[in-house]
């Protein structure tokens, strides 16, 4: 079997595997719920969760089959090789021919994808009440990200080319600890670097709030300067609480949103739910993972890279390192698939934890009330296929993480839901 047969396959069968979830998932939607979900949504606002999620699956069902057309026309017609042809012939240099193929391509997708993510923000997004971004900020922010993805893109992909060139054999060493670096990095420095060029960061005010959340953290032996509070509300009303940076530069970032719809107690149990990931570790374990899975990755790709039937797959006469690339990220998506699997299921592990984590101090009833309005804020679904959440979801669906966080309290909050999980 040719790697142009092989390629097509994995891109066809990719797109019928994620259909097959989608309808698996759309058919539990008028599920019932089970007694500890009844009476979370109001009943018109539950409808309306499950029109969100109906709306949300037939847009991407729209959108994915017409990338799906997208690439297999550039596979069929010789798309990519026809840009290379562009690309080499512009510069001389391997390493800018590179970087033009890669931003022309970019920019294809781009220009493709740009109706679609209009589309999600002002008439889905905006027919829910969840967005507030207005043009501006949506123009000001595509801007933002070119320019981001052209330097960053840029600098990373140039030197992957230059160590390619240099160093053939142990390319993919070099690589991977080019990466690793860049990774680390990245991780220390996103609130600084990246964050504000998107959203403003302002330290939490003193106030009850710091207050709560410093007693917490003085209780538990959590040392914690930084927290931040990010203006989240510019661009949806959904809200959200995360954990970021590495040594000293950790901190907890809560979005406005989050302190308009939680009460003090309910974000104190959110928190103590961020720093039980912190306390077990799991940003660091994540990170290792990570570095693990791009040396993998870039392992696997100095076999193949040199083979030029990667780029005739692509329709190429003359094989470059670009379109091989190319071929080669097509190629590996079922491992990457697989390992995306694998993470999914260690980051709902990790969630697990990190809600024990706030029970253990007793934020059992806080957390629930707080994930509880999280989920009804958000329009989630509650009752999403066991499939779906299995391939797609790092989080655990509402009522595995009740159930949980039930079974660590032995049943005590059960018994009293009445009066301990409202708030
Ligand atoms: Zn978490």
């Amino acid at each position: 079997m040719s790697f142009f047969t092989i390629i097509v396959a994995i891109i066809i069968a990719e797109y019928l595997i994620s259909q097959v979830l989608e309808q698996l998932n759309s058919k539990n939607r008028n599920q019932e719920l089970p007694k500890e979900l009844q009476g979370i949504y109001e009943d018109e606002k539950y409808r309306k969760s499950q029109e969100y999620g109906k709306t949300n699956s037939r847009f991407s069902a729209v959108s994915s089959l017409f990338q799906l057309v997208v690439v297999l026309l550039m596979l069929f017609l010789g798309g990519f090789a026809y840009i290379d042809n562009i690309a080499t012939q512009l510069f001389e240099n391997k390493i800018l021919a590179t970087l033009a193929f890669f931003a022309i391509l970019y920019f294809i997708s781009e220009i493709i994808n740009i109706p679609f993510s209009i589309y999600s923000t002002f008439v889905i997004e905006e027919k829910f009440g969840f967005n507030k971004m207005n043009v501006k900020t949506f123009v000001a922010d595509t801007v933002k990200s070119w320019i981001l993805t052209i330097i960053l893109g840029g600098i990373i992909m140039s030197i992957i080319v230059w160590f390619y060139y240099q160093t053939t054999d142990l390319f993919w060493l070099y690589t991977w600890a080019f990466i690793s670096v860049f990774t680390i990095f990245m991780t220390m420095f996103y609130s600084n670097l990246i964050v504000p060029l998107f959203n403003k960061q302002t330290p939490l005010e003193e106030g009850e709030l710091r207050q709560a959340i410093n007693d917490f953290a003085t209780k538990v032996g959590f040392k914690l300067d930084n927290i931040y509070v990010i203006d989240g509300s510019k661009r949806s009303s959904k809200a959200n609480a995360y954990f970021t940076g590495l040594g000293h530069k950790k901190r907890i970032v809560l979005y406005d949103t989050l302190i308009n719809d939680l009460s003090i107690n309910e974000i104190v149990a959110v928190l103590a739910h961020e720093i039980g990931h912190y306390k077990h570790k799991h940003t660091t374990l994540g990170m290792i993972l990570s570095i693990l899975q791009t040396g993998l990755m870039f392992y696997i790709l100095s076999l193949f890279i040199s083979n030029p039937e990667l780029s005739t797959a692509l329709g190429a006469d003359k094989p470059t390192f670009e379109l091989a690339l190319v071929a080669f990220m097509i190629l590996f998506s079922p491992i990457s698939t697989l390992l995306s699997l694998f993470m999914n299921i260690i980051s709902r592990k990790n969630e697990y934890q990190a809600d024990g984590y706030a029970a253990k101090y007793g934020l059992a009833a806080e957390l629930i009330s707080a994930l509880k309005k999280l989920t009804v804020n958000s329009l989630s679904n509650l009752t999403p296929h066991a499939a779906y959440v299995f391939v797609y979801y790092s989080h655990p669906i509402l009522y595995q993480r009740i159930m949980a966080i039930y079974s660590i309290t032995n049943g005590e909050l059960q018994n009293t839901k009445g009066g301990a999980i409202r708030d």
